[in-house]
């Protein structure tokens, strides 16, 4: 039989964006694995993707339009036309928009990366409307903000440098769970004489597997930087050459670095003093002798209240060492802005009818959709139009989540690959292609590649790609500008800046057919400074953040849910919970892939065995979770690889997978960071008792 290989991308949002190759044999995809050429994917997928044809040929996917019969949440639907769903929806649209079009709110995120498939003719759809604008917060912008200050924007070392480093601080992630080919890069940089080390308050599989893991209290990472910086300064590990040269404001962070002793920053972060003294030595001497130090810092630590600012003190470290000297040291968040996207020309923001309409947040969803029209806050949300997301399962305070679907008056479209937690309250649900249906170009926020997606196999059933449908959509409008008429090719040839050094002569055609293109980027692109900042410098003091109202050095702030910061609430809720990246599942894709949620077994609640032993609880029992925001069970498993006054709720189940339809978002919150206007996921407290069933 006849195998055609096709060139792919993974679509999902993890910072490795695998190129891909996917085997075809009469149509039908029998194969995905990854390209044994792509210097990062290295012919490597993580288990998630290389079953990727058990969830494209699930027996569940959409493959219909489909028309709400039951109540909003109940999941019943009748199939009808491509035609009727689309003269519904433009109907429904046209009326809300007569009286006031930002009474239509889009809501989208990761679902797929793609730049053409995630916003593009989407985008152009909305802003004709004149919708509300999303404020797309849900994940990454507390750490974007705090880079952004600091070094200008989310740059950084190149990942595939990373062997080479002697010290790696892996800071608020868990690589062998979300970003596998940054995790065998360190393995063996490991294997040349590198130390690791996690910082995380949970012992992860990757902490397990470090040389060394610092588990501070949850949100305090900002104190801990506080106090590595204290130590380098007092102990002169600095490169006074690069400060001199290439950083702004270093006499203001001494003064402020000094308030920080390692004994104040260890009362703060529940460590010992001499953990941190070893820390900050072994990475301002190993800089000092010479060597390489790189931080793979991810978005963990900035789910909290001072999330920004931890992000910003982390990233202040290799210019204080002089880090960026060497194409292995420095710091990586997210290389997102090391391409020359060119969002304009993808999103169309020139069609905007008129003013700019208003921005509603992504993670204040449960309370946005329940209020009331008004001056501040404008029309009631009337109808929104969800793609690429599930905010059912995902959103903080799933509780006020779901109530806002569930209202009768709201209007709601769901494009999606399953009938997931949120597609259950869609009105109109629509059946949309995934990755090896489409083209698409990315991309990627861990590597420095341009990645392209060429479709393997035909649709299944009526599925249409998200730019289709769009497209569909602004005809029944009566959109007529040419941009409406662009093939997916023509939107895939605009993804990039051609004029830009970094992708000069980008050419959709050629990347089609050779599948990735490295950006053109130095190694050690910082070594000389020319930071994207306003100064060029790195910047220690931050006169856009005194500009905006903040502390403009890098400072500490508490958590708004501890026992240190709210010892009120702490008497009730005596237990930190966060909630991290379940190794099977990514947000809350792949959690209906049966394989992979097998492996996963049922949603468990972590707990350490004295937290256990003064509740009656042993590994097994059914727990209730609970704060004033809600409650969910979960099968409990004493370890210590959590610390005293921790929980730990690998995540996100899907709620209606989960024996008592509920998740660990019952109990978020949806107050926001210190900058970003970013979710606080981790910032949690919580109380556990036994619900007196075992399993
Ligand atoms: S999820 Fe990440 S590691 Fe897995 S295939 Fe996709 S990009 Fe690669």
């Amino acid at each position: 039989m006849t195998t055609t290989i096709i060139r792919a991308a993974c679509p999902h949002d993890c910072p490795d964006t695998c190129a891909l190759l996917v085997s075809v044999e009469k149509g039908v995809a029998t194969k995905v694995r990854g390209d044994p050429e792509h210097p990062t994917t290295a012919g490597v997928l993580c288990t998630k993707v290389a079953r990727y044809t058990e969830r494209t040929y699930h027996p569940e996917r959409l493959l219909y339009p489909l028309r709400r019969v039951g109540a909003k949440g109940e999941g019943r639907f009748e199939r009808i036309s491509w035609d009727e769903a689309l003269e519904t929806i433009a109907a429904r649209l046209k009326e809300i928009a007569a009286r006031n079009p930002q009474a239509i709110l889009p809501y989208s995120y990761a679902g797929t990366m793609g730049l053409v498939q995630g916003d593009s003719m989407s985008a152009r759809f909305f802003h004709k409307l004149g919708a509300s604008r999303l404020d797309r917060t849900i994940c990454a912008s507390a750490g974007a903000a705090g880079i952004g200050y600091t070094l200008g924007a989310k740059v950084g070392m190149d990942i595939e440098q990373v062997q080479d480093a002697k010290v790696i601080l892996i800071w608020g992630g868990n690589p062998i769970a979300s970003n596998v080919h940054f995790w065998m890069r360190a393995q063996e940089a490991r294997r040349r004489g590198a130390i690791l080390v996690a910082i995380d308050p949970y012992r992860s599989l990757t902490a397990e597997k470090c040389n060394i893991h610092i588990a501070p209290l949850p949100g305090t990472d900002a104190a801990l930087a506080l106090g590595i910086m204290h130590i380098l300064i007092r102990d002169d590990l600095l490169d006074h050459d690069y400060i001199a040269r290439y950083t702004l404001g270093f006499d203001e962070l001494r003064h402020r670095a000094l308030e920080w002793p390692p004994v104040r920053v260890a009362q703060i972060c529940g460590l010992p003093a001499g953990q941190i003294e070893h820390l900050a030595h072994l990475y301002g001497a190993t800089a000092r002798a010479g060597q390489p130090v790189a931080i793979r810092l991810n978005y963990g630590l900035q789910r909290v209240h001072g999330g920004g600012m931890a992000v910003r003190n982390v990233t202040c470290l290799p210019a204080l060492v002089g880090a960026w000297r060497h194409a292995a040291g420095g710091v990586q968040l997210s290389a997102s802005d090391s391409f020359p996207k060119d969002t304009p020309a993808l999103q169309r923001p020139d069609l905007l009818p008129g003013a700019m309409p208003r921005m509603i947040n992504m993670s204040t969803i449960g309370n946005d959709l329940v209020r009331e029209a008004s001056p501040g806050f404008g029309p009631r949300i009337e109808a929104i139009i969800v793609y690429n997301a599930n905010p059912v399962a995902v959103a903080p305070e799933s509780p006020k989540v779901a109530q806002g679907f569930a209202r009768e008056d709201l209007f709601t479209v769901v494009l999606e690959h399953f009938q997931t937690d949120t597609a259950d309250y869609a009105d109109i649900l629509l059946p949309a292609t995934t990755q090896l249906e489409h083209a698409d170009v990315h991309l990627s926020y861990g590597h420095l590649y341009m990645v392209a997606n060429n479709p393997a196999i035909a649709a299944m059933g009526e599925a249409k790609p998200n730019t289709e449908i769009f497209r569909l959509l602004a005809a029944r409008m009566g959109f007529d500008d040419a941009c409406f008429a662009d093939s997916d090719d023509d939107i895939a040839s605009q993804a990039f800046n051609k004029a830009d050094r970094r992708a000069a002569g980008f050419d959709w055609q050629e990347l089609k057919l050779k599948g990735w293109r490295k950006l053109a980027i130095p190694d050690a692109p910082f070594a000389e400074g020319g930071f994207p900042t306003p100064s060029g410098k790195c910047e220690f003091h931050s006169a856009r953040m005194l500009a905006d109202g903040l502390d403009p050095l890098p400072s500490y702030i508490a958590p708004y849910e501890s026992l240190a910061s709210n010892p009120e609430l702490g008497k009730r809720y005596p237990l930190a919970m966060i909630s991290p990246p379940a190794r099977n599942f990514l947000n809350s894709t792949f959690v209906n892939v049966q394989s992979l949620r097998s492996t996963e077994g049922e949603p468990h609640l972590e707990l350490h065995p004295v937290d256990a032993a003064v509740r009656g609880i042993v590994s097994g029992d059914r727990v209730r979770i609970r704060n004033d925001r809600g409650a969910f069970t979960a099968c409990a498993r004493v370890t210590e690889n959590t610390r005293p006054g921790l929980v730990v709720g690998l995540s996100i189940w899907w709620k209606k997978l989960a024996s008592d339809g509920k998740n660990a978002n019952e109990l978020t919150s949806q107050r926001l960071t210190d900058m970003g206007r970013a979710p606080t996921f981790y910032d949690v407290l919580v109380e556990v008792e036994k619900t007196g069933m075992e399993e």
